[in-house]
């Protein structure tokens, strides 16, 4: 079966795959000749000449024969089986269950630390990622309203303190409780779940912890894991999962990567009173993201007393007499960190055609294993898919467009469509409309907090061609506004829309002179830059 994909393929390096993924476009050229072996081991039992393994699955030709040749009708255990329930796996096995398929899912022992041996039903969302990391984020977000809250004549007797117990210990009775709605679902829904990991033996069979079970189809969803580069002294640094279950809360973090965890956990650890350093490689944080928006945010959380360190790549880790450790980069060494986290990448991966299927035909993958949109939503949308492509006869592509996405720092962002950059690629001929405004809030508050919002408006058609914002409940505002951009509305749409005032939202609506036009075309000569204040009167 072919590989290339027909649809452009999102894709980032292995090293550091954030949130840049979603906008970096490469077709991915996977030959059946060159497969993608990680971690792989021979298993004796096996009949194909490949093997795979772990989280890495590699797909070779011999295995592909096997299934092309004129195979004898044969009965399965299973219609489906799903190795991984999480996003992915559990919203495939569902909806395969509830399409009429004898479907099982298999799953590692539960941690909230993952690792060859353990995982956890619900998944890096549900368990190591988006719920618990929000959860922080709320907790974290006090620190600055209690501050807020002084303007509008709130006092305290003593200064609020924070008791980072409660909070893991809180946390983690949550997760047991979605871990608990997680498996009814799976169990409502007749889908059979089997404790263990799961292993490919060949295009028909997995083994769970030594027990074989056949299956027509297999769905490989097993995400990713945090990777911490093999730098002197990278034992002493922890990974995301390790940041959500520390025993205590850090004195002083550094947080090495600009991707959007890296922003994320600065912005729970400062909120939470902690010293954090951040260091990024490149000049700017979340590649990939709207030039503006990758300066606002920057900034702001600057204000917010997080201190980036722009340009250094961390060489070594070095641990001290009295427990501390130092972070040395290729320009210097900062010292006296209780805490040195790295959130510079996680591993998948996978390659599969427009439809999830990997070069086995009867091998499928979808989440985070095959590096496309790396995102909760997305895992779920290919799973609902690929279910509907088995088994209710109704072959369905993902659609990667529009898909809008979230960084919860602080301020956090909302981000849908294309950014400026793309649009001008893309289109060429575009209106840019921005504010950048104090909120009401602050007004009385008095801290130095913005917003940024930017509308990308196609100049020939009019039409939407990305929003982004950057500012209190950003990702709320986009979700709305997702709906749309995704259906394809135009600028006389969003002026015909009246605003809800007083909000920060409405500036999306009455957003009427351009901040800047961007004409490509040599016969309306250079680009053109009119500037407007953002009045929003
Ligand atoms: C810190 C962090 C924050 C995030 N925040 C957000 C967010 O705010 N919004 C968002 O949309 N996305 C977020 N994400 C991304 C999101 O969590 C993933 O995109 C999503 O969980 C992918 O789902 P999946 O089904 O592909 O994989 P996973 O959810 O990772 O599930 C894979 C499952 O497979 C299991 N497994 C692995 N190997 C085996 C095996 N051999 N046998 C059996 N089971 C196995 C694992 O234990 C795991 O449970 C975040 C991720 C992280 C790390």
């Amino acid at each position: 079966m072919a590989t290339s994909l027909s649809t452009p393929k999102l894709s980032t390096t292995l090293s550091s795959p954030t949130f840049h993924s979603l906008y970096k476009t490469k077709l991915s050229n996977f030959s059946l000749s060159k497969p993608l072996l990680y971690n792989c081991v021979i298993n004796p039992r096996s009949r194909a000449s490949s093997l795979c393994y772990g989280r890495r699955f590699a797909i070779t030709r011999a295995e592909t024969s096997f299934t092309n040749g004129a195979e004898p009708p044969r009965q399965y255990d299973f219609d489906l089986f799903t190795i991984g329930a999480g996003s992915g796996g559990v919203r495939a096995s569902r909806f395969a269950s509830n399409f009429g398929a004898s479907v099982a899912v298999c799953e590692l022992p539960f941690s909230t630390i993952s690792s060859d041996s353990t995982g956890g039903v619900g998944g890096t969302c549900v368990l190591r990622g988006c719920v618990p990391k929000k959860l922080l984020v709320y907790a974290s977000k006090y620190s600055h309203e209690f501050e807020e809250s002084c303007g509008f004549g709130w006092n305290y007797e003593a200064e609020p303190k924070h008791d980072w117990n409660t909070l893991i210990a809180n946390k983690n009775a949550e997760l047991q409780r979605l871990m608990g709605i997680y498996k009814n679902i799976l169990k409502n829904a007749n889908v059979t779940l089997i404790e263990g990991r799961g292993k490919v033996v060949d295009p028909h069979t997995v083994d769970v912890d030594g027990k074989l079970y056949s299956a027509k189809n297999i769905l490989i969803s097993v995400g990713g894991r945090p990777f911490i580069p093999n730098i002197p002294g990278s034992e002493y640094a922890i990974d995301s999962d390790a940041a959500l279950d520390l025993p205590t809360k850090p004195n002083k973090i550094a947080i090495v990567g600009g991707g959007y965890i890296a922003l994320e956990f600065a912005g729970i650890f400062n909120g939470l009173t902690s010293e954090v350093h951040v260091f990024i490689r490149q000049k700017k944080v979340l590649r990939g993201f709207d030039e503006e928006i990758r300066d606002f945010v920057g900034e702001q959380m600057s204000l917010r007393g997080i201190e980036f360190h722009t340009e250094e790549s961390p060489q070594a880790i070095a641990k001290s007499a009295d427990g501390s450790l130092s972070l040395k980069t290729n320009r210097g060494t900062v010292e006296g960190f209780s805490h040195i986290m790295f959130a510079t990448g996680r591993r998948p991966n996978t390659k599969v055609d427009e439809y999830s299927r990997t070069s086995v035909p009867s091998i499928w993958a979808v989440g985070d294993v095959t590096d496309r949109i790396n995102l909760t939503p997305v895992a779920l949308m290919e799973g609902g898919a690929l279910a509907k492509t088995i088994f209710a006869g109704e072959p369905t592509k993902p659609d990667y467009r529009n898909v809008p996405c979230a960084v919860f720092s602080q301020p956090p962002i909302g981000i849908v469509g294309l950014t400026e950059e793309q649009a001008i690629n893309e289109y060429g001929d575009i209106d840019v409309y921005t504010a950048n405004f104090r909120p009401l809030k602050a007004t009385i508050s008095g801290l130095p907090d913005r917003v940024f919002m930017k509308l990308i408006v196609c100049a020939k058609s009019s039409k939407v061609l990305g929003l982004h914002m950057c500012g209190e409940d950003a990702p709320e505002i986009v979700q709305g506004f997702a709906v749309a951009v995704k259906a394809g509305l135009t600028k006389a749409d969003f002026d015909a829309t009246v605003g809800i005032h007083p909000t920060a939202a409405e500036e999306f609506v009455t957003m009427r002179t351009p901040t800047r036009k961007v004409r490509s075309s040599p016969s309306e000569g250079k680009a053109e830059h009119d500037t407007k204040a953002a009045t929003g009167v």
